[in-house]
């Protein structure tokens, strides 16, 4: 019997990518599981053949000898058969099953829920995330604030051992401590969990009576943390080891601390910087002044209007804004002048503005002893 073309066997055009090989392969094998083949002794010999094809042209310096002289590049011993003639990769019938094993791991440990690594995996505890709300205040200033987070932590009665007494677990006899056990299906050998310890690879003869056995108790924690100045919303802060505990003494998770600074009344933040609007009364623009603005470390800051602002007007207050919260310099507050126009005027207040508007019409050069009288009515009328 002539041997197919491995890109025939795999139902992929020859030149595909590798991507598409493995993706070719991974949809043949899973059709071809023992699972959905019980009663189709072609599965096998099927199989065979499309990981046969498969060891060739997911290795590119095989595929390449492949495509330039088909099958006859892997006769007589070239690709490893070991000078068996016509050999090829598959193997005889008895290492066939670990073959696959290997492949498999490859290609399927992704959703086999576990793989490589399953044991420690299924012992650490889980990660936590708190979100935490601050005030712009306390995102400029840093707090230190204590938090409850409800989690599991180690059992105190058998100090997370999960055995009553604090009594060694031993090693389970199912899969004397691999935390996995091979299960032959057909022609398959799978990796699987061990059901008996359930991966950790150890068992308890007489499970913690206050625990149950996984070695942690569910409770509220009370914790310490430590906001650093200049947080922002969407800053994470992790805190090693302070999530759940794992299970049996199995190393904690993680608690992640998510912040969200509360929008401020005054303030809006720009990164480092502060912006905010400042009324100013229409003389004080006019004729120019000293005004007083909040900050945002709770104290007031003396800005000088100069005369003839307008509104919209921009002045800088240098520092300060935010501090950076990896260190540097802070940031910079930004004012912006809204000139007020009056309301509810007095008739005398009238007769002043429309005088002011006659003089201003003009351009009369009296209209400077009348800025003065303006100006000191004004005054009056502040207090
Ligand atoms: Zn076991
Ligand atoms: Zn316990």
């Amino acid at each position: 019997m002539s041997k197919r073309d491995y890109y025939d066997v795999l139902g992929i055009k020859k030149g595909a990518s590798a991507e598409e090989i493995k993706k070719a392969y991974r949809q043949k094998a899973k059709e071809l599981h023992p699972d959905r083949n019980a009663d189709n002794p072609e599965a096998e010999s099927q199989f065979k053949e499309a990981n046969e094809a498969y060891e060739v042209l997911k290795d590119a310096d095989k595929k390449a000898a492949y495509d330039r002289f088909g099958h006859s590049a892997f006769e007589g011993g070239m690709g490893g058969g070991g000078g068996r003639p016509g050999g090829g990769f598959g193997g005889g019938q008895g290492d066939f099953a670990s073959a696959f094993s290997d492949v498999f791991d490859d290609l399927f440990g992704d959703f086999m829920g576990g793989g490589r690594g399953g044991r420690s995996r299924a012992a650490r505890g889980a990660d936590l995330r708190y979100n935490l709300r601050v005030t712009l205040e306390e995102a400029y200033g840093g707090l230190q604030k204590t938090i409850t987070v409800p989690t599991s932590v180690q059992c105190g009665s058998c100090s997370g051992s999960g055995s009553e007494g604090g009594a060694e677990p031993t090693t389970c006899p199912t899969c004397s401590g691999m935390g996995k056990v091979r299960a032959t299906q057909g022609f398959f050998t799978v990796e699987r969990t061990c059901p008996t310890c359930s991966g950790l690879g150890q068992i308890i003869k007489n499970p913690c009576s206050t625990c149950g056995g996984n070695g942690r108790v569910q409770k509220e924690r009370a914790l310490s943390v430590n906001i650093p100045a200049g947080v922002e919303t969407g800053t994470r802060i992790r805190l090693a080891g302070e999530g759940e505990a794992g299970m049996r003494g199995g190393p904690p998770g993680d608690l992640y601390i998510f912040i969200e600074v509360t929008p401020h009344k005054i303030f809006e933040r720009d990164g480092t910087e502060l912006h905010c609007r400042v009324p100013v009364s229409m003389t004080a623009a006019a004729l120019g002044g000293d005004i007083e603005v909040p900050t945002i470390d709770g104290g007031r800051s003396r800005v000088k209007i100069p005369a003839g602002s307008q509104s919209g007007r921009q002045m800088r207050l240098r520092g300060k804004g935010m501090p950076a919260l990896r260190g540097g310099t802070a940031g910079d507050m930004f004012i912006e002048l809204a000139v007020e126009t009056p309301v509810n005027l007095t008739t005398k207040q009238k007769e002043l503005l429309r005088e002011f508007e006659a003089l201003s019409e003009d351009n009369n050069p009296e209209s400077k002893s009348f800025f003065s009288s303006v100006k000191s009515f004004w005054d009056s009328m502040k207090g």
